[in-house]
């Protein structure tokens, strides 16, 4: 970079030091932008408005930064997104506060006063595919049967495979139980987020979680956002197609013809959108980085919202579990009326299945997931008469849901992100912290990491 631009650093760095120690003549908080914002030259570039983007944002800001931060889709949040059009709070992303117990992101809830609803995994109802009552007798010894699957796997696994090779090994035909093929998808393909055919046996479940029961924040969990989104330029419909970084003297982020000038940028666009290297860096990022993205799997859940005229199920049950032929066909179903007034079932996908639904239109999604009501409820049950469904891994924007540990990779290509790839570009986002990876609070601690990290080197 010329001469001009170091005056602009000198410039820049005089108004930071002078706006963090409260000497600059207007405070450094601005209204959030909507659109392109008329300058192009900023201390710091943040790529995503999602939890991660706009944590470090925050961050930096307060320490008195001038910080832009580019999103590709018309909203801020990425994958944190309320819908309020059913009359009761749909997450197209993220839905539960998972460990509530000093997790960051309940304190961001209780900033904003928001309420939330402990749901309860223990109400529950499991049905065969023919509509039948499983019985608690089958459903209560499925945590310790999969733990006793676990300890084999420990003694017997000497290298990494997939799970579900592994519990063929130590348990051959533990998958053709329906009931354990169950719990296979609607506990561990959920939570971990990928098919048990890709999980890495020895880290699927290696990460770490916060204590207490999960808790929906009633007041939409995109509430949390409104804080952490001021004080700061947000450009919408800003989609980064390529990165030009020094190694310290700034970096060049390109929008369309657009060329915006920062010293530093932070990448927190999701795994998925780098996997398909949607954003050319220049120079490409070392092979570290190259290959974790390339190993490093993205796997998708899909969650339809059916809204009905008149409740047909027991409203006082938190979820319903189906039994189902094929692995990851809707068997969870979240049952609104246990936290509000709106007929709401939730039916969601899991494993390879997701990825069949979200490739699915719509109104094949319903009458997929129909089918399943109708076999445990009867076929008399009416037509939905609204639906919310999503399509995350066709989301050009996410390009899957969440990163899973999946076999072929391990803990340490989640944790290469957390070494700049040069003193001026940084990555952030849920996939950049094993310990916390695939949740919102992994991504707001990997935003608040990235914004640290810049914070010693720009020292
Ligand atoms: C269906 C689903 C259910 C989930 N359930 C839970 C849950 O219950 N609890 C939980 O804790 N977590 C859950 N998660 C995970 C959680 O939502 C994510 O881990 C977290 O929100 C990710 O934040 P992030 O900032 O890393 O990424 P994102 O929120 O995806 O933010 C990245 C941003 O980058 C933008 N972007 C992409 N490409 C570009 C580009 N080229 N230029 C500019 N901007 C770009 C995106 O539009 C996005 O806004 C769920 C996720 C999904 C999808």
């Amino acid at each position: 970079m010329g001469e001009s631009h170091m005056n602009d650093v000198s410039r820049r760095s005089f108004m930071r030091i002078a706006a963090a120690a409260g000497m600059a003549g207007t405070a450094p908080i601005r209204a959030m932008a909507q659109s392109a914002p008329a300058r192009t030259d900023y201390d710091i570039i943040v790529i995503g408005a999602g939890m991660a983007g706009l944590a470090a944002a925050h961050e930096l800001m307060a320490q008195g930064y001038d910080v832009l931060v580019l999103e590709a889709r018309d909203r801020i949040g990425g994958r944190i997104h309320t819908d309020w059009q059913l009359g009761a709070p749909f997450e197209w992303g993220a839905g539960w506060i998972h460990g509530p117990d000093g997790n960051p992101v309940s304190q961001l809830l209780a900033d904003v006063d928001g309420t939330t609803f402990v749901t309860d995994d223990d109400s529950l109802e499991v049905y065969t595919a023919q509509g039948d009552d499983v019985g608690d007798e089958h459903i209560d010894g499925l945590d310790a049967r999969a733990e006793h699957a676990a300890a084999l796997i420990e003694d017997d696994l000497d290298d990494d495979t997939t799970l579900a090779q592994a519990l063929d090994r130590v348990s051959p035909g533990l998958l053709e139980d329906p009931v354990f093929r169950w719990y296979v998808t609607a506990a561990i393909e959920f939570d971990a987020g990928g098919p048990v055919e890709q999980l890495s046996a020895f880290y699927f479940s290696a990460d770490e979680n916060f204590d207490g029961e999960d808790v929906i924040p009633l007041s939409g969990y995109d509430s949390i956002l409104a804080p952490l989104s001021t004080g700061f330029d947000i450009a919408l419909n800003a989609a980064v197609r390529a990165v030009a970084y020094e190694e310290d003297d700034g970096a060049t982020v390109y929008v369309g013809d657009t060329a915006y000038e920062a010293d530093y940028v932070i990448c927190t666009a999701p795994l998925g959108v780098l996997k398909a290297v949607a954003i050319a860096f220049d120079p490409p990022l070392p092979k570290r980085l190259a290959q974790a993205i390339e190993r490093m799997p993205m796997g998708t859940v899909t969650k339809l919202a059916l809204q009905f005229a008149e409740p047909f199920w027991p409203t006082d049950v938190q979820y319903f579990g189906v039994l189902n032929e094929v692995k990851g066909r809707w068997p969870y179903i979240l049952n609104y009326r246990t936290f509000s007034d709106q007929n709401i079932l939730l039916p969601l996908s899991f494993g390879n299945y997701a990825f069949a639904a979200d490739a699915m239109t719509d109104a094949e999604m319903v009458a997929d997931a129909m089918d399943v009501l109708r076999e445990v409820f009867g076929e008399t049950i009416p037509e939905p008469v609204a639906h919310i469904a999503t399509h995350w891994s066709t989301d050009p924007h996410a390009l899957g849901a969440y990163s899973y540990a999946g076999f072929g990779s391990t803990p340490e290509d989640f944790e290469s992100f957390k070494t700049p790839v040069s003193q001026t570009l940084f990555f952030a986002g849920e996939h950049t912290d094993f310990a916390y990876h695939a949740t919102v609070h992994g991504a707001l601690l990997s935003g608040r990491r990235a914004a640290a990290r810049l914070l010693e080197i720009d020292a």
